[in-house]
């Protein structure tokens, strides 16, 4: 179905690199290679350590994606519980419109395929930890569950894959988390993740680094308190973002079964009502 807002793609090793020249432009000094290992607030004041060094400031912005040792050292609830999906990429040529993003279902999974820069295409999926299991390897698993998809047969027949091995994540999850935590102001998937099949999390994690943007802005000309910047941003964060985030959980839980993933995909496809309040819960507006 056409999507209202458009929409192109790239990956995040060729945006991070444009973000990154531009804050260098900028002035943005970059410790590089360097991990966070620690942060802690005291007395209005953080000290972030890495292994090389300790470093005060009077804000922190957590931008650590989905699931980082930060995460840990924080003790944040989302991290006591384990998680049992696994994400799988590859980055591949193959037959399909520069301009289409299609998805593709699996027993416990789904699939989505969509063009990035230099005519390469990504190919990415999502699997219950299960599926691994019961066939042991990645590869034994493309055959025996997901090629039982002809759409996904085809591509996995069919494309030159660009990678030697896939890249493979763990431990997934899509749980509610906090925007803010221990004073520390969460942006992208370390504030929450939306899951993969509503196709947004990079404009998402775009969008609340502008909110938080600007309040950070606010507070540094001291028109904001730091208890007036915490609240602000949670209260934005949940109104603009809380709905959708729910809104894909409801919706991949769909993706559970053959049965009911097969009838999800048939009533999306046959109506396009239905087709367009999903769009409407997940997507966002332009900002
Ligand atoms: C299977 C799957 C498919 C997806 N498909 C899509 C899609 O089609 N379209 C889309 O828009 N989004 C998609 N996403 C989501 C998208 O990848 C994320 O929402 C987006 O990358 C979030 O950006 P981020 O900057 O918050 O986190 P990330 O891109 O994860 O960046 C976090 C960075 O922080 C670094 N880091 C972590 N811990 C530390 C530390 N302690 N110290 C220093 N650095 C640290 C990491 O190395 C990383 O570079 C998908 C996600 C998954 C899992």
């Amino acid at each position: 179905m056409p999507l209202d807002l458009g929409g192109f793609g790239i990956s995040r090793f060729t945006f991070d690199d444009f973000l990154y020249k531009k804050a260098l432009a900028r002035g943005v000094s970059f410790i590089l290679n360097t991990e966070v290992d620690h942060i802690t607030y005291h007395d209005d004041q953080f000290v972030v350590q890495t292994g090389i060094n300790t470093y005060t400031t009077d804000l922190v912005i957590g931008s650590f994606g989905k699931r980082s040792r930060v995460d840990m050292t924080l003790k944040r609830d989302f991290i006591q519980s384990r998680s049992p999906y696994v994400g799988v990429k590859y980055h591949i040529r193959t037959d399909q419109p520069s301009d289409l993003i299609s998805l593709h279902n699996f027993k416990e999974g789904y699939c989505g395929l969509s063009q990035i820069e230099d005519e390469k295409f990504t190919l990415c999926y999502l699997t219950h930890r299960n599926n691994l299991k019961s066939y042991g390897t990645i590869q034994a698993m493309e055959t025996e569950v997901l090629s039982k998809n002809p759409f996904l047969k085809s591509v996995f027949q069919n494309s030159e894959f660009l990678y030697d091995r896939p890249e493979v994540i763990n431990e997934i999850t899509f749980a509610t988390k906090s925007p803010v935590e221990n004073h520390i102001l969460m942006a992208g998937d370390a504030a929450g993740m939306i899951t993969p099949l509503c196709g947004n999390g990079m404009a998402m994690a775009i969008h609340s680094a502008k909110i938080l943007s600007e309040l950070v802005v606010e507070y540094s000309s001291g028109k904001l308190s730091r208890d007036q910047l915490e609240r602000r941003y949670s209260s934005e964060w949940k109104s603009q973002f809380a709905a959708r985030l729910w809104a894909g959980r409801q919706i991949q839980k769909l993706f559970g079964d053959v049965w009911a993933s097969n009838l999800a995909v048939n009533l999306i496809r046959r109506s396009r009502p239905i087709a367009n309040m999903i769009l409407r819960k997940t997507h966002g507006q332009p900002f």
